[in-house]
């Protein structure tokens, strides 16, 4: 089934407006949108506005039935979406249906969540009075995506918002509006049986980089949650900081995995495999840097590069591809780039290069590359979005620990290892200087239960599970006086 297919089983169509999307899997034309302009995002601002009004008066339980009966049309229609976020991203299918498995876990969670909006109750150091801490809704929440996770990172903020008592706003990347138009399709389908959703309690602003900066710059929305690029985030933290706004920032990653001498060879194999080949080097948390142990560094390349010779790159729909496109042409101009100054920086290269060039001649297959390299150089410390892994000896685990954490970045960290000693203190303060730290597992493919989002120029954002739910949230202490007395705090004697 094609994209404009599944869009109209979903009830919508994308045919017309100047802004032509292109399936990265063949470049060909699979749909056509409109972008917003400033009028309409005000007005789309202003309905979010209404929409708060309502919204957080309603019960979170009841809040959290519209978030339950949007995962049932997720679930419902898991293998549509999924094909079209194949289609339209060029992951392969299996990553496509997974990307919507995420989406429906965090419903699930945000159900659960909805009866656990906790507050503290807070000892008070005046007689006859309560402390409390309560969280209130915070407002209209904006959620700008990337590319790479089309529908499931808006799931992450949207499931979470809609329990929190917020609408949600979303400027979805402008090489994935097709996902997004389908998603909304299914979220409308769950608010109309849900029966009392106020309008455009979630809405899509369409376009590029402008509409974004819209979105940031306005100050009715108290929450601006932003995916993408170390470059975006840095133009975007401080539009919204300068309007007081809170920015949840979830940028690039430069993940790292340390293997020690006592790793399990053929987990770490298997780890190494799909964190950095996997979606086509094109995750957040994709491999990108390898630091091996050198009583074990041959014997891992070796088998390393055997299982790099034997990947399957092809059509992301076809069963048995494990390697699907890059999103466009300049995602490959970028990783020849990174090889070509890998190269002049010392490293020796295997792999990389235009794959299927015949079979696709307007998509850009490339052929997975690992890089060995003597030395964390400028490139290795920078995020290059494709499948290229720079591998590193190590003789001394401080060593290795040193370099894992001397780049800009601090997404995703894991360590293969048998021994207790090095796991923990991988996990310790002094280890991994990442928000997510794995042992004997690879750094990608998180689970939703965690905070998800990293430090340094990854942003400090935190998404999805654990106590996530309070940055879309306004904290209030309240403390009420029963008493027939008016004590002051800290003793204070004010009497005239
Ligand atoms: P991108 O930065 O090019 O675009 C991301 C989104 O931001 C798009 O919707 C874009 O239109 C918008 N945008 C760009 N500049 C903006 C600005 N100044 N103001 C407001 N909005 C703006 O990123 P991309 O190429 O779509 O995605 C790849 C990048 O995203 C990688 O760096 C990857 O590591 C990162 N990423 C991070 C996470 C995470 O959770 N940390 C998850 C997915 C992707």
């Amino acid at each position: 089934m094609n994209a404009r297919e599944i869009l109209s089983k979903f009830g919508v169509e994308a045919t017309s407006g100047d802004h032509v999307v292109r399936s990265p899997i063949d470049g060909e034309e699979i749909g056509r949108v409109a972008f917003d302009n400033d009028a309409s995002i005000q007005s789309k601002v202003a309905a979010s506005v209404d929409a708060f009004r309502v919204w957080r008066d309603v019960p979170a339980p009841r809040r959290g039935e519209l978030v339950r009966l949007f995962g049932e049309e997720l679930r419902a229609h898991k293998e549509l979406l999924g094909r079209l976020v194949t289609l339209e991203n060029g992951k392969i299918l299996q990553e496509g249906l997974g990307e919507v498995q995420e989406m429906i876990d965090i419903c699930d969670f945000a159900v659960g969540l909805s009866r656990q909006l906790y507050g503290l109750a807070i000892a008070s150091e005046r007689p006859g009075h309560r402390m409390m801490e309560q969280w209130h809704a915070a407002g209209p929440v904006a959620v700008v995506s990337a590319f790479n996770f089309p529908v499931a990172v808006w799931a992450w903020n949207a499931a979470l918002a809609l329990v929190c008592g917020d609408p949600v706003i979303w400027k979805p990347s402008e090489k994935t509006p097709l996902a997004a138009i389908a998603t909304q399709a299914l979220f409308a389908r769950a608010a109309k049986r849900f029966g009392s959703a106020p309008d455009e309690l979630s809405q899509i602003v369409l376009g590029a980089r402008e509409a974004g900066e819209a979105l940031a710059r306005d100050g009715r929305i108290p929450v601006v949650s932003a995916t993408g690029s170390t470059a975006m985030g840095r133009a975007l933290a401080p539009v919204v900081a300068a309007r007081f706004g809170r920015a949840i920032l979830e940028l690039g990653g430069n993940n790292a995995m340390i293997v020690c001498p006592s790793a399990k060879l053929d987990l770490a194999l298997r780890a190494i495999l799909f964190a950095a080949v996997g979606t086509a080097g094109q995750r957040c948390t994709s491999l990108r840097r390898l630091f091996v142990h050198e009583s074990i560094y041959d014997r891992l390349l070796e088998a390393l590069k055997s299982s790099y010779a034997r990947l399957a790159i092809g059509n992301p729909l076809d069963a048995g591809t494990l390697v699907g496109p890059l999103i466009d042409a300049r995602a490959f101009e970028q990783m020849e780039h990174a090889l070509a100054v890998a190269k002049d920086e010392g490293g020796r290269i295997s792999g990389g290069g235009r794959a299927l060039a015949d079979r696709f001649l307007n998509a850009h297959y490339a052929r997975p590359a690992i890089v060995e390299m003597s030395a964390q150089t400028d490139i290795v410390r920078r995020e290059t979005f494709a499948p290229i892994l720079y591998v590193m000896r190590y003789r001394e685990f401080a060593d290795a620990l040193l370099e894992h954490n001397a780049v800009p970045q601090g997404l995703s960290s894991c360590i293969f290892t048998q021994d207790v000693s090095e796991a923990e203190r991988f996990v310790a303060a002094a280890g991994s200087d990442c928000g997510i730290a794995n042992v004997n597992i690879g750094p990608s493919g998180a689970e939703i239960g965690g905070a998800f989002g990293g430090e340094k120029e990854t942003g400090g954002g935190r998404e999805s599970g654990s106590d996530s739910w309070k940055a879309y949230m306004r904290r209030q202490t309240a403390t009420i006086n029963y008493s027939d007395a008016l004590p002051l705090a800290q003793g204070i004697r004010f009497d005239l």
